[in-house]
Order: C-alpha cells, then sequence, then structure tokens
C-alpha cells in the first residue's frame, strides 16, 4: 500500500470536518487547538495515510496539501489544490 501524508494551511482551515468524513484510513481529526479564526483545524493523527488525497478534493478551502513518498524521506506532492475561489485547479502526478 501506498504511504502518504498530508500537510494543512492550518490558518485557512474552517473545521468543517469534510476531510475527515472524506478519509478511509480515519487518519484525520480536528485539533483540540483553534486557529486565529477560532475555528478548530484538521490535522493528521495517525501515520496510515496512503496518499489517496480524498481529503485534498473534498476540502473547499484548499488546506490539504497531499504527499506520497517513494521511498523514506523522498516525499512528491501528488495534489495541490489551488484557485479555490475561481477556477478549481487539481494536479495531480505520478
Ligand atoms: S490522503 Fe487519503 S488517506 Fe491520507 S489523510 Fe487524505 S484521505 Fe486520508
Ligand atoms: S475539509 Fe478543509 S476546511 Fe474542512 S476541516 Fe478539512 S482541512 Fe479544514
Amino acid at each position: 500500500m501506498a504511504k502518504g501524508t498530508v500537510t494543512f494551511d492550518i490558518e485557512t482551515c474552517k473545521g468543517c470536518e469534510l476531510c475527515i468524513e472524506a478519509c478511509p484510513q480515519e487518519s484525520l481529526q480536528l485539533s483540540p487547538k483553534i486557529n486565529a479564526q477560532g475555528y478548530h483545524y484538521a490535522v493528521l493523527i495517525k501515520d496510515n495515510c496512503t496518499g489517496c488525497i480524498n481529503c485534498a478534493l473534498v476540502c473547499p478551502d484548499a488546506v490539504i496539501t497531499v504527499y506520497r513518498e517513494r521511498k523514506k524521506k523522498d516525499r512528491v506532492p501528488v495534489a495541490r489544490i489551488t484557485n479555490v475561489k475561481e477556477n478549481i485547479t487539481v494536479t495531480v502526478s505520478e
């Protein structure tokens, strides 16, 4: 199974939990902490992410970048959602 990880732009997260519901690995949760906007933000809580990109695709605020690791310490971005306010651009690479 592919090994992946995700990073969050926590200050733009609104805590809607869509990514948490979309994750088949149950890898995500809202932090007990809040960001500057006053929202509990999503965080990775397990080391079982597969880099499937479901979470990034459902996030309405382009908070999440997904990485897939080919080898240990060789992580590459596979999905980055940009331009949410106008045209959504999804970049997916192998
Ligand atoms: S990339 Fe897939 S497995 Fe990883 S946190 Fe997002 S939804 Fe879960
Ligand atoms: S889907 Fe996006 S905005 Fe909603 S909780 Fe997840 S990271 Fe935050």
